[in-house]
């Protein structure tokens, strides 16, 4: 009942990545979150085959004043499963203190009492909305090419190589949600909030940042269009001028969302065109006009 978007974050890092340059810190935190959104992806097809669950993907919800934030909820009837999903590869070990230790010997954050704060949290709200469904936390762990060492029996976690056989015991237990679940679904979706601030994205300017229209294949600039088309040197990709733009405006959006749409903002932002005709013509056929003069602007 819900699609897994790219998240805001990602989708900021992604477009901030090409117009300005990421230090070692702000490039390895990009590449985490988008290792992350791969390990989402790789679970949403492998709970493809669960038709009786409904799921609801990347869920932000406020519970008495708690950030709830989940990767995937799954209803069946009489039952919610939180799915945290991970995307961790190589050894890890849990040591003596029950510390998780990445393959360096680094200590990260233990994604279990993650779960349990979201288990805590999702019963509260269940609980505040007087509704009785069992709560199932899951941990799972979807790249073939992690292990975890020492760890204690009955965690909830599955590992890669149990991902088949999860799925197997699901299909044989869950059965079809009910009208109540659907209710639940629906009212779960109707309270939803937006994705935190994220405080780890860089810090940017508008003048800051890098002009021009950034291929979608190989993330390098394009040059002057031929005619209504950009070919991009880099990687061979060929996109039609009014695609290129709408495509730029969009990435303007998410990173100014408070900013105005006017021909010579777009045309600055674009930053490849030698006259502003082209992009007049292309916010008009896909804007509405608003207000006069200095003030007018496109929406
Ligand atoms: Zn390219």
């Amino acid at each position: 009942m819900k699609e897994r978007d790219v998240p805001k974050e990602l989708q900021i890092l992604r477009i901030l990545r090409s117009r300005m340059n990421f230090n070692e810190e702000e490039e390895s935190y990009y590449q985490y979150k988008e290792k992350g959104y791969e390990g989402e992806i790789s679970f949403d097809k492998w709970a493809e085959p669960l038709k009786d669950m409904i799921f609801l993907n990347d869920v932000n919800l406020s519970v008495n004043n708690n950030h709830f934030q989940n990767d995937s909820l799954g209803i069946s009837a009489g039952t919610l499963h939180i799915f945290e999903v991970k995307n961790l590869e190589g050894d890890y070990t849990i040591d003596k203190e029950g510390k998780w230790r990445s393959p360096k010997g680094n200590i990260v954050k233990n994604p279990l009492l993650q779960l349990e704060k979201a288990e805590t949290l999702m019963n509260q709200l269940l609980k505040n909305m007087g509704w009785r469904v069992k709560v199932e936390p899951h941990l799972v762990f979807v790249n073939p090419e992690f292990h975890l060492y020492n760890v204690p029996s009955h965690l909830p976690i599955i590992y890669p190589a149990q991902l088949l056989r999860f799925r197997e015991k699901m299909l044989q237990r869950c059965s079809k949600p009910t009208r109540f679940e659907i209710q639940i679904a629906e009212r779960l979706l109707s309270i939803l909030i937006e994705e935190i601030p994220y405080s780890s994205v860089p810090d940017y300017t508008y003048d800051g940042l890098r002009k021009g229209i950034v291929c979608p294949g190989c993330q390098k600039f394009y040059n002057s269009p031929i005619y209504t088309t950009f070919y991009c040197d880099g990687c061979d990709y060929k996109e039609e001028t009014t695609t290129a733009v709408l495509r730029s405006i969009k990435e303007f959006k998410v990173l100014f969302p408070t900013r105005h749409l006017t021909t010579n903002q777009v045309f600055d932002w674009c930053g490849i065109f030698r006259d502003k005709r082209t992009i007049r013509t292309i916010l008009k056929k896909n804007f509405k006009h608003k207000g006069r003069s200095a003030a007018s602007h496109y929406y």
